[in-house]
């Protein structure tokens, strides 16, 4: 039997989820958090809590051997041993352009993740601390690399150059780069399989709908085009996050209030998106209950969020000349008809309709295409940790 732990690594959490690999059953998961400032854990076993405590996590080191400890517990582990943890996978944010596939790690690869800091300077210093302490608890057990910026890679110049003077490009590395890399992987490979054709034939517009979200254009398997760009911040309106704007924006608020550029794109980052035009919440949900009940601010921002999303589809299905699939995934878009619904709305044109029937409701990976629509359209769950499980299986039984 092989085992897999992936491991999200945050500045003060670590989240997690162990792998029977055989059947790719999830096992048991949890999260640690404020790791430094005291610490809290939880951990499930078959989606019910069995352990929460608090306990101290001086660091991550720390976390991990509690995540081992919970995972060979006498009671309620579902290991006997931590030799049998196989390997381990790790979801990193920053690639760069150094990484166009998952990798196991080994110095040089540190290294690399380590010179994307400051393309990922949130993340990858968190995602650095969750490999070390791997590798400090469980010495020997190969340990793999899966970045949310890789599967972008296949981008060509014309879709991640920026039109700027092309020295940023190549002194500071400012091109696009894309993020939800693994999901929108993960949902167009099975996307295909759904379909029934290989995806090597297949066009397909995949929508990550979550707290971030981004649109990713993928031709023949690979990415062509995706809407986040240097940062998560550019693309789709998001929960808390601008999406695109005149990028002159930043300068003018600058100048007007006296804040710094980094303050204007904090604002835009954490104090923008839904949450702003809503005046209410970037929580879709609360949103959603506040254009219900007539509440005009939080239509419309349910309405800019629509209506970037056809902006992107329609894009994309003429920048690759076409499109066979669309796909629905995420927090929103997997669990929200009203949204998948509005957002077909007006697609006719381009072939893009859902049946009411199908689309209602949440539940399996399906598709809700209208009988004889030329565009299939699918709801499918995204699931990155299996992804990372998958590639860390992959690479590490070679
Ligand atoms: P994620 O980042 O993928 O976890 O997605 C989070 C977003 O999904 C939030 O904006 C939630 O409001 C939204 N979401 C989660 N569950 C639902 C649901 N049942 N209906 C509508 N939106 C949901």
């Amino acid at each position: 039997m092989l085992h897999i732990l992936v491991i999200n690594a945050g500045s003060s959490s670590l989240k997690y989820q162990f792998f029977n690999m055989d059947n790719r059953e999830v096992l048991a998961k949890g999260i640690c958090e404020r790791i430094g400032a005291g610490g809290h854990m939880r951990h499930s076993v078959a989606g019910k809590v069995v352990l929460e405590k608090d306990t101290d996590m001086p660091d991550h080191s720390v976390a991990v051997e509690n995540v081992l400890a919970a995972l060979t517990d006498a009671d309620y582990g579902v290991i006997s041993d931590m030799s049998m943890v196989d390997a381990v996978g790790h979801r990193v944010l920053h690639g760069g352009q150094k990484f166009s596939g998952s990798m196991v790690v080994n110095d040089a690869v540190l290294a690399a993740i380590e010179e994307c800091i400051p393309l990922g300077p949130l993340h990858n210093p968190a995602n650095l601390m969750g490999i070390r302490a791997c590798q400090k608890v469980m010495p020997g057990v190969p340990q793999v690399a899966v970045f949310e910026t890789a599967f972008h890679q296949t981008m060509p110049e014309q879709s991640y150059l920026y039109a700027i003077p092309y020295e940023y490009y190549e002194k500071y590395g400012i091109r696009k780069y894309g993020f939800h890399g693994t999901s929108h992987r993960y949902v167009s490979a099975r996307c295909a399989e759904l379909y029934g054709k290989p995806a090597e034939e297949l066009k397909i517009i995949t929508c990550h709908l979550g707290n971030g979200s981004s649109v990713a254009a993928v031709k023949g398997g690979k990415c062509f085009d995706t809407s986040m760009g240097l940062t998560p911040l550019d693309g789709l309106v998001m929960g808390t996050r601008c999406g695109s704007i005149d990028p002159a924006v930043v300068g003018f608020i600058s100048e007007q209030t006296g804040a710094s550029a980094s303050d204007v794109v904090t604002m835009l980052n954490k104090e923008s998106g839904l949450l702003a035009v809503s005046g209410i919440s970037g929580d879709y949900r609360d949103v959603s209950a506040a254009d219900e009940a007539g509440n005009h601010r939080a239509h419309i921002a349910r309405e800019m969020l629509f209506q970037s999303i056809k902006r992107y589809i329609g894009g994309y299905a003429a920048e690759m000349g076409g499109v066979d699939a669309l796909v629905f995934t995420a927090g929103i878009g997997e669990n929200n008809d009203y949204l998948r619904q509005r957002v077909a709305d007006g697609l006719e044109f381009m072939g893009i309709s859902v049946d009411p029937a199908k689309n209602a409701g949440r539940g399996e990976d399906r598709e809700i295409s209208a009988e004889g629509a030329r565009v299939r359209t699918f709801v499918i769950s995204t699931d990155e940790e299996l992804m990372i499980a998958m590639d860390t299986e992959e690479l590490t039984s070679k």
